[in-house]
């Protein structure tokens, strides 16, 4: 009987170990001092719905709007006088901005800013959907509509909105603050932050610390956390790569068809992407990180399988390919996205194409993905080549114990207090890309909290953004602005 017990007893130990060795990391995040809760403008909501009227879409780069660029300048210019007057304020490119406010200390480091002007268009079929016009600032029960509202006016009329009232008091940073307000993040950013990039370059300026938009608070998005807000620090942004794969084999009239033939080579390929993906589910820094700040949150049986690993890693990464955003974090993703062939209804062609965009994860190159595909496509008859020359590699992954990332977590912990802070995995491209290699560390945070119900409105319908939540931002950056030491 003693030894059943004791047996029992060390079973449960065994079994309950994993969960101890898991402990919460949530502390250090807290804020350890106040900040001074400096005013936000009483017309601050109205300034930033204004601001979403001026058509600033990207589209393609030369077909960039200057009057409506120019025209939001000027409301920029005459709603935050003293950001103007005290800064020192450059135009890069055609229409992007870069400004400088001086540190105090000899011993300044530079810090830079990240947000872009620029939105995506919106579909004209779309506007009746729409609660309110996407391009007229309208303020409906509180929420401010308008395409920018979250993606990426709000960060930068919020941390302008923080400056004007800091100033206002005589607040002055320690260290050097640079700001860059982009005008084409939507189209890769080459021609916006990436000019501002290649002249930082010359001028050999570099940074400790940039912050730039992406992760947002979200909420209900998190498996095992579905009531919990987390604040999704990308540390780390995928690479972009899309190739052109060929298919040639004889065609002919389709009175007589062979069974085999470009269209069908093509089409077992693109099958093949699905049923026996090129590349397999791994873990990467920022989904460790992830993990090692939100496993200890969740229930038991979770906790048990994240404190198993290594044993459990099959486990947990076969979980993960069970949503688009799992495979996303896990994978190298390959999806074709353009299919062509034939020229007429009775000519069986004798060449397809297939046009197919992966996101690479950190730690991969270019090269690699490229080697991938051809090796798969060989199997298939087809041959690889770089779609457009276009593609940007992944970016090094910034540390998630640097003293800014937790400066950042006291800020998010301090305006929305009961949210988790989490390193993330930035799966789209942010104009912060442009400036990988210098420095030290990018942190891609967006503090608006979000639904799971709520993100499709980025970039899509009803984009909007309630006047508390705008507040919060404003408030969120006049924090951070005076925690960063
Ligand atoms: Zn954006």
């Amino acid at each position: 009987m003693k030894k059943t017990i004791i047996t029992l007893i060390v079973i449960v130990l065994i079994a309950t170990l994993p969960v101890l060795r898991l402990e919460s990391i949530q502390d250090k995040y807290l804020p350890a001092t106040e900040t001074t809760n400096f005013e936000i403008r009483g017309d601050a909501v109205s300034i930033f719905a204004k601001g979403l009227s001026y058509k600033t879409i990207s589209q393609v780069p030369l077909m960039i709007d200057s009057a409506a660029f120019e025209g939001l300048f000027d409301h920029l210019k005459s709603s935050f006088p003293l950001v103007f007057s005290k800064l020192s304020i450059d135009t890069i490119s055609t229409h992007t901005l870069w400004m400088k406010l001086e540190g105090s200390s000899t011993k300044a480091d530079n810090m830079l800013f990240i947000s872009h002007l620029d939105v995506v268009p919106v579909d004209p079929k779309t506007i009746k959907d729409w609660e309110a016009d996407p391009f007229t600032g309208e303020v409906v029960d509180n929420f401010i509509y308008g395409r920018g509202a979250l993606d990426d006016k709000a960060s930068a009329f919020g941390i302008l909105e923080a400056l004007e009232s800091m100033l206002a008091s005589g607040w002055r940073p320690t260290h050097n603050y640079y700001f860059c307000f982009g005008q084409d993040e939507e189209i890769g950013g080459t021609h916006g932050a990436g000019i501002a990039a290649e002249r930082c370059r010359e001028q050999k300026l570099s940074f400790r610390t940039i912050f730039d938009e992406a992760g947002t608070i979200s909420i209900g998005s998190v498996p095992g956390l579905e009531h919990t807000p987390i604040a999704l620090i990308g540390i780390a942004e995928k690479g972009y790569i899309s190739v052109e794969v060929n298919f040639e084999q004889a065609g002919g009239h389709s009175s007589m068809p062979e069974k085999e033939n470009a269209i069908l080579s093509a089409s077992a390929f693109i099958s093949s992407l699905n049923d026996n993906p090129i590349f397999s589910p791994e873990f990467t820094a920022p989904l460790q990180g992830f993990m090692d700040h939100l496993a200890p949150e969740m229930s038991f049986g979770l906790k048990w399988a994240f404190g198993m690993r290594p044993l459990t890693n099959s486990l947990i990464l076969r979980s993960y390919q069970n949503s688009s955003t799992g495979r996303a974090l896990t994978t190298n993703t390959a999806v074709a996205t353009m299919v062509g062939a034939g020229i007429k209804d009775n000519v069986v062609p004798s060449s397809s194409r297939v046009v197919c965009n992966t996101r690479i994860l950190p730690s991969y190159s270019i090269d690699d993905i490229v080697h991938a595909y051809s090796k798969r496509a060989t199997k298939f008859g087809g041959t690889v080549q770089w779609y457009n020359d276009y593609g940007s590699g992944p970016t090094g992954s910034s540390s998630y114990d640097s003293e800014d990332f937790i400066t950042l977590g006291q800020s998010i912990k301090s305006i929305f207090p009961n949210t988790l802070i989490s390193p993330y995995l930035t799966l789209g491209g942010t104009d912060s890309k442009n400036f990988d290699g210098l420095s030290e560390q990018i942190f891609r945070f967006l503090p608006i909290p979000l639904t799971k119900e709520d993100l499709p409105r980025i970039h899509g319908i009803n984009e909007r953004i309630h006047v508390d939540a705008y507040n919060d931002l404003c408030r969120f950056y006049i924090d951070l602005f005076q925690r960063i030491e």
